[in-house]
């Protein structure tokens, strides 16, 4: 799944280059989406905004512009503004092509396109797709239960502190990754954050003091935001002189099962962990 990081990166790059502009093609391979564009077209509308929330991109519509100046009941109805909400899951990707320039994925992959006459923006294999009026958005069950967003504006540890607490009897590493906790943060970043704070990811969050989730906060928003502020890439959390070839190369721990820990040299641990399993790499001696 991807990272917050990239997702916001993903939502800068796509406002760049569509916001401002008049959408001038919409198609999509979701029946729902093409309904909506049938009833309320897409078409015509300006791209006022692309966002990230989380691990969500929201993509905002301006109301249709004969729209404005009818009743507001109707212009609510028929032309009101729009978010496109999408969700990456573990493969979808957006891309963004000039008109007429070779896509690098299959057409067949291809499940939104949002066009101006600039740009070509290409949602492939988007598992999650759906339009939503302002009303729908605010109660948007994913949005609205959202923790605190690491790549936020401004990030209320506080709330993030007390929605960590009531997870307690739960094991540190899995409360990290629930985005109704924090937002932003995937197992490459709990795998890294944990490691640098000398965190068992096994550890009870009971057992985690105040201070050190404040610390696991704010090392998590620290390397989130460094990931975000460089051009291209893969994440980078070790910047060391000994980095490695292939995954985990740039990490501490992430990716580097059995390789020597880069503190202490003991191989690094790996381990699944959680309802889904999900893959923890760490340091039996770094992270007691
Ligand atoms: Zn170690």
């Amino acid at each position: 799944m991807p990272e917050g990081d990239a997702i916001f990166r993903t939502a800068r790059t796509l406002n760049r280059a569509l916001a401002g502009r008049e959408v001038v093609r919409f198609e999509s391979a979701f029946p729902a989406l093409t309904r909506v564009h049938d009833d309320r077209p897409i078409t015509g509308r300006t791209v006022e905004s692309v966002t990230a929330a989380g691990k969500h991109v929201l993509m905002r519509f301006s109301a249709l512009r004969h729209a404005q100046g009818a009743p507001s009941e109707q212009r609510e109805s028929r032309g009101g503004s729009l978010v496109l909400r999408t969700h990456m899951r573990m493969n979808g990707s957006w891309h963004i092509y000039r008109p007429g320039e070779r896509w690098r994925r299959s057409r067949r992959d291809m499940r939104v396109l949002v066009a101006t006459s600039e740009y070509e923006a290409v949602g492939f294999n988007v598992p999650v797709a759906e339009f939503l009026d302002p009303r729908a958005e605010a109660r948007q069950d994913d949005l609205r239960r959202m923790g605190p967003d690491l790549l936020g504006d401004s990030f209320d540890e506080d709330e993030a502190l007390r929605r960590i607490r009531a997870h307690d009897d739960q094991e540190i590493a899995d409360v990290l990754l629930n985005q109704r906790v924090v937002a932003g943060i995937g197992n490459i970043y709990k795998c890294e954050t944990l490691f640098l704070c000398r965190v068992n990811p096994f550890a009870l969050t009971a057992t985690v003091s105040d201070e050190t989730l404040r610390t696991l906060l704010r090392t998590a928003r620290k390397y989130l935001q460094a990931n975000v502020a460089k051009r291209a890439g893969g994440i980078v959390t070790y910047t060391g002189f000994q980095r490695e070839r292939g995954e985990g190369g740039r990490h501490y721990a992430y990716g580097r099962a059995r390789r020597p820990c880069r503190t202490c040299g003991t191989p690094i641990r790996l381990d699944t962990q959680g309802p889904h399993a999900r893959l923890t790499y760490w340091c039996g001696t770094c992270q007691r």
